[in-house]
């Protein structure tokens, strides 16, 4: 469950109506509902929608308010039970809980069936034969009235029997729909005869071959809602046109309840792709390893990159909700990231990129000392590890200069600097191969200097290590944005805008044994390097594989203008 202090915040308009509506006395109870289509994975910006649905129910549980789980599962050419399994998975990660409130617009095919013969019946509805590309050009535009189609006075007998021939499968895809007799020349195109439904020759992944119809988004949505008793049907802005069809249906039909629907601004966090049919293309065309990769906007993949679900909550709760479209910068999830991170993670010393330091007056090549480092500073409760150190330890490639500039406060020829949690080592000597890479830096400790400063000096800097013999090895993948502009939608191809270092490999990092032995889906903080967690996917007991979740820093706009 979300924590309970997530949800008291300052109300925004649609909880201000439903709250209004509970004291009203309006509902005998408050339902909303999510309702994905199983045609995809679900992404970043269905968690707004999650959060607010779910989030409302539970804000107002006390007057037996729920949140039902509805799979708007009416297009078969699309969908797939896989999908259904990776959104529940993906609402239970994000701490919601439908409990038996787990719904299908397929199970209504049969009510909807009747209800279409009922507006037949009242002359509200009617076979139309024209085609897709005639309904299109017959249907006008916002400064052009429609036209009537030739076909729109059949009897309602006609009409009844050529929808059972429809049901029944005497006709070809697209040959006939059903449409709902309104107004060729309403203002809003949504009313000029809308489509009710279609000929699909398909399985249905429920429904199997039961139907050859299906009804479309329009037709069935409402009426879901109402058969399920949904109060507030909460939706995204484009459907705002919608809502006088919305409204016609459910008061044209004989439906047992009058849901109200509710639109509000999508999430659209920069710098991520989101619709689903553009995560299917990035997953077929092989640019990512599944819908799963961590790269990808997909709630999975943020699952498998170390995003932890109350970063993802606290995103939706600082972006609110109102009714104004707007771009949502994606440092503030990555903030929210590190903030969650900071307090929850155990620090642990890797070394990505290691040079060897060998500590020439260390007494003797088998002594060994323990060194006492704190689990994580921000959790007393965390406590300490020791760690071994010995006269051979790696420590990061970048914390050695041989020219540094001033201030520079990690390792340089003469310069000191500590071993976090250790002695302070000098740099004496620097060995290097043929082709001038530095490959050793021999170094000597002073003893007088574990947890205190040299009385004579200052030492400024301490870096992380890792004990050469003791050190483990395992394998490292960086990622970042997986785009290089912000809105990659808005591109004429969005491949072009592919950040081709979302991916850096690495292989042999040098590690604490301590990491060796972890779960999949664990986070650590890599001291002075970032947040990582152990890959759900690749890693194999005692073979860890670790993701970046996100660096300690933003240095996203720093590189960018480089
Ligand atoms: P996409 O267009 O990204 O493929 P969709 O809207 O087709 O997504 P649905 O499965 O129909 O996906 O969405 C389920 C619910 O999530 C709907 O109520 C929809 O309005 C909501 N939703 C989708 N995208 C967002 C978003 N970016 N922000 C908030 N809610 C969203
Ligand atoms: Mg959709």
């Amino acid at each position: 469950m979300a924590k309970q202090q997530e949800s008291t915040a300052k109300k925004d308009f649609i909880r201000e109506i439903v709250a209004a509506d509970i004291l009203a006395g309006r509902h005998k109870t408050t339902v909303t509902r999510f309702p994905p289509e199983p045609n995809g994975y679900l992404h970043i910006g269905h968690a707004k929608s999650i959060c607010l649905n779910f989030g409302i129910a539970q804000e107002n549980q006390d007057s037996g308010a729920r949140c039902h789980l509805r799979f708007d599962d009416t297009n078969p050419a699309k969908e797939e039970s896989e999908y259904v399994e990776a959104i529940k998975d993906d609402i239970r990660w994000l701490g919601f809980d439908w409990k038996d409130h787990l719904y299908f617009a397929s199970d209504y095919f049969d009510q909807l069936y009747n209800w279409a013969l009922h507006l037949i019946g009242e002359g509200k509805a009617y076979v139309d034969d024209l085609s897709a590309v005639e309904i299109r050009e017959y249907r006008g535009g916002l400064t052009e009235p429609g036209k009537e189609s030739p076909y729109r006075d059949r009897s309602i007998e006609e009409n009844l029997s050529l929808f059972e021939g429809m049901k029944n499968g005497e006709f070809d895809d697209g040959i006939k729909v059903l449409r709902a007799k309104i107004d060729m020349a309403h203002a809003n195109l949504n009313m000029r005869d809308p489509v009710l439904y279609r000929i699909l020759h398909k399985k249905h992944h429920r429904t199997g071959d039961q139907w050859c119809i299906y009804p479309t988004y329009d037709y069935a949505h409402g009426q879901s809602d109402a058969i399920e008793g949904v109060t507030h049907s909460l939706c995204t802005l484009e459907f705002e046109h919608h809502r006088p069809l919305y409204d016609w249906l459910v008061g044209n039909l004989p439906v047992p309840a009058r849901p109200r629907q509710i639109e509000f601004a999508k999430l659209r966090p920069t710098y991520f792709l989101m619709s689903k049919r553009r995560l299917l293309e990035m997953v077929n065309e092989g640019h990512v390893d599944g819908w799963d990769d961590p790269r990808m906007a997909t709630l999975s993949g943020l699952r498998r990159r170390g995003y932890p679900p109350s970063a993802i909550r606290k995103l939706c709760k600082t972006v609110g909700v109102t009714k104004f479209n707007s771009v949502t910068d994606v440092a503030l999830l990555e903030h929210a990231v590190r903030e969650e991170l900071n307090k929850t993670a155990m620090r642990r010393m890797v070394v990505i990129d290691p040079i060897k330091v060998t500590i020439t007056n260390w007494p003797g090549g088998d002594h060994v000392e323990m060194m006492n480092a704190v689990n994580n500073p921000e959790d007393t409760g965390a406590g300490s590890r020791e760690v071994a150190l010995s006269g051979e330890v790696f420590i990061e490639r970048t914390d050695f200069m041989e020219d540094p500039p001033k201030k520079y406060f990690r390792l340089s020829p003469g310069a000191e600097v500590r071993l976090r949690y250790s002695y302070c080592i000098r740099c004496n000597e620097v060995i290097k191969n043929e082709d001038g890479k530095v490959i050793e830096l021999r170094c000597t400790y002073d003893p007088e200097t574990l947890g205190k400063n040299p009385p004579d000096r200052k030492v400024r800097g301490a870096i992380h290590w890792v004990s050469c013999r003791e050190a483990f090895e395992a394998d490292v993948r960086l990622y970042d944005r997986a785009f290089i502009v912000e809105d990659p939608a808005a591109e004429d191809d969005w491949r072009e805008a592919i950040n081709p270092h979302a991916l850096t490999e690495l292989r042999g990092c040098k590690m604490e044994p301590v990491l060796k032995d972890v779960l999949a889906g664990e986070c650590f903080q890599f001291e002075r390097t970032g947040y990582f967690c152990v890959d759900s996917k690749h890693s194999a007991p005692g073979k860890p594989l670790f993701n970046r979740t996100v660096a300690l820093r933003d240095s996203w706009a720093k590189n960018q203008s480089k």
